[in-house]
């Protein structure tokens, strides 16, 4: 929540400024009215008051109302867009700030640093209403055959536009378009959210973790659904254990081999013990998926072998084309 201090911050950027970022061009003290079909220069600046009217269609208020009006946006959107556009720090971001400061004696002591807090219940909220976008659909549903049953039960969001990180708007923001997808632990708490990037440009990192994510392990819900004796496959990547789910087995992702850590596997091995859960891997088709397996296998002595057939370079891609050959028509369901 912003504070009143942090709203009046932002009630007091120059009124003509905040339209000028908005695109609106202003010339003495006036703009063409984007409430109306104006023709002439109808909306006014008041900077006495510092907020915006138009003589015509009676549009008023002040710059947060003006990016709301214009853009269609909520109040905190269009707080946060103002914040960032103007680099204003809010107060709820001051924590934020002495906890820099705290890092930073820290680290001069010499001594270990402890993860930066996630802000869980502000990723609670991004990813609360889980709307995909056409980038997001065409990856899902299109380029890899996901089952949209799988997609609603893992929770996958998206977004259009980058969006901060945690309710700092001055912090690492998510890149757009990208897929949001909720990392959980085994009780259904949210531990992280990690973006995937959908667009085009190069430069982009394909993957991001809010810094201090400590979560590895995708789907650990699954782990409470199993019956008895129930097989579990173990994914590289969260791609491959969403084809797995579409194909109606039940299924976890670990991270790339080098980030798993014997940690992250030590809570669900008990588990899985005291359930009789048989594991088992299709590792993809390379060096890298024989070495995941066989470091996978020291510390799961278990975990059974699944060859792909030869010319699929990972069960995602194999996923995609069984699934089409079977159904003959393209449609979500496989
Ligand atoms: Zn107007």
């Amino acid at each position: 929540m912003l504070s009143r201090f942090d709203i009046q911050k932002l009630q007091d950027l120059p009124i003509e400024q905040v339209a000028e970022a908005l695109q609106i061009r202003v010339s003495r003290h006036k703009a063409i009215c984007p409430f109306h079909d104006d023709t002439r220069p109808s909306l006014t600046f008041n900077l006495r008051r510092n907020r915006f009217r138009c003589f015509v269609c009676d549009t008023s208020g002040s710059t947060i109302d003006l990016v709301m009006k214009s853009q269609g946006w909520t109040f905190c959107d269009s707080c946060r867009w103002l914040a960032r556009q103007f680099g204003v720090v809010l107060s709820e971001a001051l924590g934020c700030f002495e906890e820099r400061a705290l890092r930073q004696q820290v680290r001069k002591a010499g001594k270990q640093l402890p993860p930066p807090p996630i802000d869980v219940h502000y990723l609670e909220g991004l990813t609360a209403s889980p709307v995909l976008t056409e980038e997001a659909r065409r990856f899902l549903f299109d380029e890899r055959r996901i089952a949209p049953e799988v997609v609603r039960l893992a929770g996958l969001s998206s977004l259009s536009e980058p969006m901060p990180m945690s309710g700092n708007p001055g912090g690492p923001w998510f890149n757009a378009p990208s897929l949001l997808i909720p990392y959980r632990d085994a009780d259904g708490r949210l531990q992280s959210v990690q973006a995937r990037y959908l667009g085009k440009k190069e430069d982009t990192p394909r993957f991001q973790f809010p810094r201090g994510s400590v979560c590895s392990i995708f789907n650990l819900p699954v782990l409470k659904t199993l019956a008895e004796g129930e097989p579990l496959w173990i994914t590289e990547g969260v791609t491959d254990c969403l084809a797995m789910l579409s194909s109606g087995r039940k299924a976890i992702a670990i991270p790339s081999a080098t980030l798993l850590k014997p940690q992250d596997i030590e809570p669900i091995r008990s588990r899985l013990k005291a359930q009789g859960t048989r594991l088992h891997m299709v590792p993809d088709n390379d060096a890298p998926g024989a070495r995941l397996f066989l470091q996978l296998q020291k510390l799961l002595p278990t975990l059974e072998h699944h060859l792909l057939p030869s010319g699929y370079k990972d069960f995602g891609e194999y996923w995609k084309s069984t699934c089409t050959e079977r159904s003959g028509d393209l449609n979500d369901k496989c």
